[in-house]
């Protein structure tokens, strides 16, 4: 068993440090941001995270999510739950006539959801019962100690005022602004093959709060219209969110930066308006510049350093609009855990190596996957701006969009749609389903780009005056 510090106690950083010290690891976790977690119940009045820029953004988490953290971590879900965390499930915000009779089965799309403050408190609280688990607030790593050499073993970190810290293992779950990248190289190691762009999608949300009540829903979380799409999703103690997402290019649109635009906009689309009918947080949360990237710390089939391994948002991040990054982050927490126990602590080259092709193989098709789906989104925004068709030659864009129109008329569908945002499968899984494809085809086919009710371009630009 060894020594391991986690770098980073955001939601991959702390369910990694609890993976590996259930497997009787001691793990000393290093959080640059020094205050304290407050109670879960108090966390997002209380809590400041500067650390975390999308801590106060809207947040769900997928039913994957939900199954990943009962077989691993099911204290997690316990806790969460007792704090006030929603269980639910994502087909009741269908209306009852498109679910159709509750089915077995449909309980695996349940999931257990919260507000991003909330989250993080609970997995806080629970990793402090964890044995093995030491969590230091206030500690900002600098840089690393390395054994030297052209592929440096990494030998422990340095901490804000020359402090070092060694360890048999350093997992780096710094988050999507990561440093990890320009340490290894001042340390001597060629720097990771990096990809990383702006997605090009910019946020506008709020938050609100009923007593007692929720709004009804009528369509799925991620709704698509012309020029945006709407997020509505559920959380804690009677609170839920709403969200904006469009084209960054889109300077037209930038008014919904202001709650009362932000209001009228959301007047115009009749499966969303009620959603505002709660106590909104003040102001709209406006977040942009979100970068897809994606680290790679094998180059040409060698470790570029050993010792230090990357995991969740430090090794990928994308534009979160399908809310998989903390899922794919706990998967792979679980990836790397497996590694662990698979070759120890001590077996540098071959941990870095199965960790590496494991990830490859078992994660990096999630990264893809949404970068494929928000290239495509974000030309069909922007083809919106322009007022022409986006038709690309790809006939999987047609078939996704197949499953989401299809998915609003036909039961099967709905389930199969749900199955893909869940996490549960991917659309290759849906279409080896016994006439599933031409079920999609049949209902979504021929359907217009935009199967909810909504605004067309120029009512909604009367409607932010922009
Ligand atoms: C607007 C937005 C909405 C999102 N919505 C969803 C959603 O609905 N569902 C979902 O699953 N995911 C969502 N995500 C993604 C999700 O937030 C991330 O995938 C998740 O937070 C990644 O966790 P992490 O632990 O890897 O990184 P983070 O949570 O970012 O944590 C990184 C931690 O490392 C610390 N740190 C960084 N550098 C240092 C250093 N040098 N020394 C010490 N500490 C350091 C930071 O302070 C921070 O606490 C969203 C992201 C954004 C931007």
């Amino acid at each position: 068993m060894g020594q391991i510090i986690v770098l980073g106690a955001g939601m991959c950083g702390l369910s990694t440090a609890m993976l590996l010290a259930r497997d009787g690891h001691r793990v000393t976790v290093l959080e640059r941001d020094p205050h304290e977690a407050p109670t879960a119940v108090r966390a997002w009045e209380d809590w400041q995270r500067p650390g975390v820029n999308q801590f106060r953004l809207a947040h769900v988490m997928p039913s994957r999510w939900r199954i990943e953290m009962e077989a691993e971590l099911p204290e997690v879900i316990e806790e969460l739950e007792a704090v006030g965390g929603l269980r639910m499930n994502p087909l009741d915000l269908l209306p009852a006539n498109l679910r159709g009779p509750w089915r077995d089965g449909d309980e695996r799309f349940e999931t257990v959801t919260g507000r991003r403050p909330v989250l993080e408190a609970v997995l806080v609280s629970v990793a402090a019962r964890t044995d093995g688990v030491t969590v230091r607030r206030g500690v900002a790593v600098t840089g690393l100690i390395t054994d030297g050499g052209p592929v440096p073993r990494v030998t422990g970190v340095l901490a804000e005022g020359g402090h070092a810290l060694r360890a048999d293992l350093v997992v780096d779950c710094g988050g999507r602004r990561s440093a990890l990248g320009s340490w290894l190289e001042a340390a001597g190691a060629r720097r990771p093959v990096e990809e990383r762009e702006d997605s090009g999608f910019v946020y506008f949300g709020r938050h609100f709060m009923k007593k007692g009540e929720r709004p009804e829903g009528s369509a799925t979380m991620l709704q698509r219209y012309e020029s945006l799409s709407i997020l509505t999703l559920p959380a804690d103690n009677d609170t839920w969110s709403v969200t904006f997402v469009t084209s960054s290019r889109d300077k037209a649109l930038r008014g919904l930066r202001d709650p009362e635009t932000w209001h009228a906009a959301l007047r115009e689309y009749p499966n969303a308006a009620g959603w505002a009918d709660g106590t909104p947080t003040p102001g709209v949360e406006v977040i942009a510049g979100i970068e897809d990237r994606h680290r790679q710390f094998v180059v040409d089939g060698a470790p570029i350093a050993t010792g230090v391994l990357a995991v969740g948002d430090s090794w990928a991040c994308t534009n979160p609009s399908l809310g998989r990054g903390a899922t794919m982050g706990l998967i792979h927490a679980k990836g790397l855990r497996d590694a662990v126990r698979e070759t120890g602590v001590d077996e540098h080259d071959k941990l870095t190596s199965l960790f590496h092709e494991w990830t490859a193989a078992a994660v990096e098709p999630m990264y893809r996957g949404t970068l494929w789906f928000d290239r495509h989104r974000l030309a069909e925004l922007d083809a919106d701006a322009a007022g022409v068709p986006y038709q690309p030659d790809d006939p999987k864009w047609a078939f996704s969009r197949a499953i989401i129109a299809a998915g609003l008329v036909d039961p099967d569908v709905a389930r199969g749609y749900q199955s893909l945002a869940s996490m549960l499968a991917t659309p290759d899984d849906l279409v080896a389903q016994p006439g599933m494809a031409e079920k999609i085809m049949k209902f979504g086919g021929g359907a217009p780009t935009y199967a909810l009710p909504g605004p067309g371009r120029q009512t909604l630009l009367a409607a932010v005056g922009g």
